[in-house]
C-alpha cells in the first residue's frame, strides 16, 4: 500500500487539479518556450516553489501528486535542469530579492540550463577542500582554477561556483558561492568522454574568468552553507523526464508535441524505471516462468517501488528549510537499486547483454543502464559520503575526527595542494 500521504485528501486534491488544468491548457502545438512560460506563469510547473515565485507554495507530497498528473496526461513536463532543480531551491533560501528577481524567471521558463562548478581534481568528497579561487577587483571576482565532472557545463548559460576567497581561515570558512556566466572568454569546456557512449561531463578551466560581486549568493566565506543546500537538494531530486531547457539545447522553438513523445520515453518519475524495463525483457525471453528468476525481478520491483516512494516522499525545503540528511537515504536507495538494474538486467539478457546495439531486446536501454551504473554511486557524493553522513546526522553517531578543522586553508596539504604557496 502507498505510504500515507499518498491516500490524503490533499495529494488527491493536488493530483486531480492538476490533471485538470494541465488537458486543458495543452496545446501540442505550441512551441516549448511558450508552453514552459504557460507552465510558469499558472504555477504548475514547480507547485513547490511559492506562489510569488512561479509555484504554488505546495508541500513535497503535492509535488509528487503534480508530477503523476504529467506522466498520466502525456503533456510536455517543466524544464528539469539543474538550475531549475537545484539553483532556483537554493535562490529561494539564500537569494537576496534582486537576485531572485534576476534569475528564476529564466529558470521557471526554461529559457537558461545551469551547471554545477563543485567538484575538483583534488576536491571532491572533500568538498570544503576546492582551490579555485575568487580574488577580488573592484566590484567584481577574478576566478582562476579548475573544475571537473561538471554535467552539462556544455549546455549551461550559467553556473554554481563554489570558490576559494580565503586561504587565511579554516577550509569551511573561506568560500564564496557565485552565478557565473559561462560562454565568458576565461571559461573553457572540455568533454569527457564515458563508457557509456554519452558526453555528459566536462572539465572546466577558468583562467582570468569574471563575475560581478552582485551575482554572489550569500556572504563573502559563507558559500559552504549554500553549497551544502544544492547538495541537500541534489541527493533528493526528483522530477518528471522533459527535454533539456536553454537556447544551446536548441529545442526551445520546437513543437511541444513531438517533445512531450521525446520526454515520455525516458520517463523516470522519481526512480529509475528499471524494474519495468528489466521485466518486460524477461517475458520478451521467456524468462518469466522460470522460478529463479521470478524471484529476482520480484525483488528488484520491490526495491524499485520502495525507492520510488522514498524519492517522492523524500524532498522538502518549504518554510525556508533546506531538505533533510535523510535525503541522503534517498540518494543510497537509487544507488542500489541502479546496481540491482544493471545486474538483473544483464542476467535476463545472457549473452545479448553482451552487444551494444538498439536491435537487442530492450532496444539497448539495459546495457547502456549498466554501463552508465557505476555514477550513481558517486555523482552527488559517494554511497560511502552518504553513509557517514546518515551515521552522523540521522543516527547521531559520533563524528569522524577532523585534524583540519581550525587550521588555515593556505597550512593544508590536502587535494592536489602539497605545499603552502
Ligand atoms: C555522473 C556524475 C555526474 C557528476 N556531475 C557533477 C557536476 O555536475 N558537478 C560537480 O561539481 N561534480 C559532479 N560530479 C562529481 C562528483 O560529485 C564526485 O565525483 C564525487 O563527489 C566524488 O569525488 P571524487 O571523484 O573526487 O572521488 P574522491 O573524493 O577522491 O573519492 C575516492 C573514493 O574514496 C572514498 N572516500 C573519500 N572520502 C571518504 C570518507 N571520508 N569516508 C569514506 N570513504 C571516502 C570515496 O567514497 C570514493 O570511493 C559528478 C560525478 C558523476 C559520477
Amino acid at each position: 500500500m502507498p505510504p500515507a500521504e499518498e491516500r490524503s485528501d490533499a495529494y488527491e486534491a493536488a493530483r486531480t487539479g492538476a490533471l485538470e488544468w494541465l488537458t486543458a491548457s495543452w496545446n501540442p502545438q505550441l512551441t516549448v518556450r511558450d508552453w514552459w512560460s504557460r507552465l510558469a506563469d499558472s504555477g504548475w510547473g514547480f507547485p513547490t516553489w511559492p506562489e510569488a515565485w512561479f509555484g504554488k507554495g505546495m508541500s513535497a507530497a503535492e509535488g509528487a501528486a503534480v508530477r503523476t498528473a504529467y506522466v498520466a496526461s502525456g503533456v510536455l513536463p517543466p524544464p528539469t535542469g539543474l538550475g531549475q532543480l537545484l539553483g532556483a531551491p537554493m535562490l529561494l533560501l539564500h537569494g537576496s530579492e534582486e537576485q531572485k528577481t534576476r534569475f528564476l524567471p529564466a529558470l521557471a521558463r526554461g529559457e537558461e540550463s545551469w551547471c554545477q562548478f563543485f567538484s575538483e581534481p583534488g576536491a571532491g568528497s572533500d568538498l570544503a577542500g576546492v582551490q579555485t579561487r575568487a580574488v577580488p577587483d573592484g566590484d567584481e571576482w577574478v576566478v582562476d582554477g579548475q573544475k571537473v565532472w561538471t554535467s552539462g557545463a556544455q549546455w549551461a548559460d550559467r553556473g554554481m561556483l563554489l570558490a576559494r576567497t580565503n586561504r587565511d581561515v579554516p577550509k569551511h570558512h573561506g568560500l564564496s558561492f557565485f552565478i557565473v556566466d559561462v560562454g565568458q572568454p576565461g571559461i573553457e569546456v572540455r568533454p569527457l568522454h564515458q563508457m557509456n557512449g554519452a558526453h555528459g561531463f566536462n572539465e572546466v578551466f577558468f583562467t582570468g574568468a569574471r563575475v560581478t560581486d552582485d551575482r554572489r549568493i550569500g556572504a563573502a566565506g559563507g558559500g559552504w552553507s549554500v553549497a551544502v543546500t544544492v547538495l541537500m537538494y541534489e541527493r533528493t531530486m526528483a522530477s518528471v523526464a522533459s527535454v533539456m531547457p536553454g537556447r544551446k539545447a536548441g529545442q526551445l522553438d520546437e513543437l511541444a508535441g513531438p517533445a512531450a513523445e521525446r520526454a515520455a520515453s525516458a520517463r523516470t518519475l522519481g526512480r529509475t524505471g528499471v524494474s519495468e524495463l528489466v521485466i518486460d525483457a524477461a517475458g520478451t525471453l521467456g524468462r518469466t516462468s522460470d522460478p529463479v528468476y521470478r524471484q529476482r525481478l520480484a525483488a528488484l520491483w520491490a526495491l524499485d517501488t520502495t525507492n520510488g516512494y522514498l524519492a517522492r516522499g523524500g524532498q522538502s525545503g518549504r518554510d525556508g528549510k533546506r531538505p533533510s540528511a535523510q535525503g541522503s537515504l534517498t540518494k543510497l536507495s537509487r544507488s542500489q537499486l541502479t546496481r540491482a538494474g544493471r545486474d538483473a538486467g544483464m542476467a535476463v539478457l545472457g549473452a545479448e547483454g553482451l552487444l551494444d546495439s538498439p536491435n537487442t531486446t530492450g532496444g539497448g536501454e539495459i546495457q547502456y543502464r549498466a554501463l552508465s551504473s557505476p555514477g550513481a554511486s558517486i555523482a552527488g557524493g559517494t554511497d560511502e559520503i552518504q553513509r557517514g553522513i546518515v551515521a552522523e546526522r540521522v543516527l547521531g553517531l559520533p563524528k569522524e575526527p577532523r585534524a583540519d578543522r581550525d587550521v588555515p586553508f593556505k597550512d593544508l596539504t590536502i587535494g592536489t595542494q602539497r605545499s603552502a604557496d
